[in-house]
C-alpha cells in the first residue's frame, strides 16, 4: 500500500489563500510545520493546478521539490524536432505516424479495435535517431515531451527513484498529450540479475511497470516511448507492454549524404559536388548518424586549420580567407573519427527485431 500522508517533505494539498480568491498555492512541508516552499517551486505548482486552483489528485501525497524537477528538467516545452530534420528511416516515420501520432491526434477515432498500443520500444545502435524521434512525435501530435534516462534513476536518484517515477507520471498525466520517452530502457527493466539484484532496483522496475499498467487500461493520452541499444536485455514483461517494436537501423548512404549536405548547408559551407558525396557515402559505410555529424564537424575544421598554418592569426581571420570543405578534408577527419558500431553488433539487432520486432 501507498501510505498517504506523513513521509518527511510530503505535499500537503494546497490551502487557498484568503486574500485574493484562490490559485494561488500556500503549503507547507510535513514535519517541518511552517517552512513555506521557495518561490520557484511554488511557482511550478501553481502551474499544475486545475482551474479551481487545487492541485490534481495525483501530484498531492508527492513531493514538491520532485515535481518541480520534473517540470524544470525532465518536461521540455518546445523539443523543436520536426520530422524533416530526420535523415532516412522513411519507414520508421511512416509506422510511428499510423501507431502513435495519429491516435494521440484523435483519440474518439482510435478507440476499440482501433485503440493503440500505450508503449513504443524504439531499438537498434547508438545515435541513430531515436531520441529524435521521440521529440518529433512529441512536436507533431502537440504533445508534451519527457525524457528520462533511466540510468539516473539508479545513479542518480539512489533510492529516491521511484518517488521520481511517481512524479513523473503524475505531471504528465495533467499535461496530456504527453510522450514520456525513457532512454536506455534496459537499464530500468532488464531481466539480468534477480539474485543479485538490489531491493531498491527491483523496487523500482516494479512501481514503473505499475504506472505503465495504469495509463495502458486508462483513457488517458499518455504515450511510452522507450529506447534502447540492449534491446536483448529486456525481459518478458517488458516487451508485454512495449507492444510496438521498431528497429531503428544505421543510416542508408542516402541518409548519410542528406545528413552531410544538411549539416554543411546550414553553415553556408556547402560545396561538394555529387561525385564528391557519393566517394563519403562510400567512404562511411557503417557510420551512425551521430557518428557523421561527428565526421563533419570535423572535417569542416579543415578548412580553418588550414589557413591557420598558412599564418593567418585566428583573430584577423576572415570567413572569405578559407576554402570551402573538400572531400580531402572528410578523408582526413576518417582517420579521427571512427564508426561506433561494429558489424557484430549489427547482427544481433537483425536477430531480435526478426524474433521480436513489429513488422519486421
Ligand atoms: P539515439 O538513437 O542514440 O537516441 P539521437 O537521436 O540522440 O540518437 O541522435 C544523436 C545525434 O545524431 C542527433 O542529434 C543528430 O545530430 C544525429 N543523428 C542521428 N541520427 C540521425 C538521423 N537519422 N538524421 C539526422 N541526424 C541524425
Amino acid at each position: 500500500g501507498v501510505s498517504r500522508r506523513g513521509i518527511r517533505g510530503n505535499f500537503v494539498p494546497p490551502i487557498k489563500s484568503s486574500g485574493n480568491g484562490g490559485g494561488n498555492v500556500t503549503s507547507r512541508t510535513a514535519g517541518k510545520g511552517e517552512d513555506a516552499l521557495d518561490d520557484s517551486t511554488k511557482r511550478c505548482m501553481e502551474l499544475l493546478c486545475g482551474p479551481d486552483g487545487e492541485l490534481p489528485e495525483k501530484l498531492r501525497n508527492l513531493e514538491p521539490r520532485l515535481i518541480e524537477h520534473v517540470s524544470n528538467e525532465i518536461m521540455d516545452r518546445d523539443p523543436n524536432v520536426r520530422w524533416d530534420d530526420i535523415a532516412g528511416l522513411e519507414h520508421a516515420k511512416k509506422c510511428v505516424t499510423e501507431m502513435v501520432i495519429w491516435p494521440l491526434l484523435r483519440p474518439d477515432i482510435f478507440k476499440g479495435c482501433r485503440s493503440p498500443g500505450r508503449g513504443l520500444l524504439l531499438f537498434g545502435p547508438p545515435g541513430t535517431g531515436k531520441t529524435m524521434i521521440g521529440k518529433a512525435i512529441a512536436g507533431e501530435a502537440k504533445a508534451t515531451f519527457f525524457y528520462i534516462s533511466a540510468s539516473s534513476l539508479t545513479s542518480k536518484w539512489i533510492g529516491e527513484g521511484e518517488k521520481l517515477v511517481r512524479a513523473l507520471f503524475g505531471v504528465a498525466s495533467c499535461r496530456q498529450p504527453a510522450v514520456i520517452f525513457v532512454d536506455e530502457i534496459d537499464s530500468l527493466l532488464s531481466q539480468r540479475k534477480s539474485e543479485g539484484e538490489h531491493e531498491s532496483s527491483r523496487r523500482l522496475k516494479t512501481q514503473f511497470l505499475i504506472e505503465m499498467e495504469g495509463f495502458d487500461s486508462g483513457s488517458e493520452q499518455i504515450l511510452l516511448i522507450g529506447a534502447t541499444n540492449r534491446p536483448q536485455e529486456l525481459d518478458e514483461a517488458a516487451r508485454r507492454r512495449l507492444t510496438k517494436r521498431l528497429y531503428i537501423p544505421l543510416p542508408s548512404s542516402e541518409a548519410r549524404a542528406w545528413i552531410v549536405q544538411n549539416l554543411l548547408e546550414k553553415d553556408g559551407l556547402f560545396k561538394l559536388g555529387k561525385e564528391d558525396i557519393g566517394t563519403i557515402c562510400k567512404l562511411t559505410e557503417g557510420y551512425s548518424g551521430s557518428d557523421m555529424k561527428n565526421l563533419v564537424n570535423d572535417a569542416s575544421m579543415g578548412p580553418l586549420r588550414e589557413a591557420l598554418k598558412q599564418g593567418i592569426e585566428i583573430t584577423k581571420l576572415k570567413k572569405e580567407d578559407m576554402r570551402p570543405v573538400t572531400v580531402q578534408d572528410f578523408e582526413n577527419a576518417l582517420q579521427e573519427v571512427r564508426p561506433s558500431v561494429s558489424a557484430n553488433e549489427l547482427g544481433t539487432y537483425e536477430e531480435w527485431n526478426n524474433q521480436f520486432g513489429s513488422l519486421a
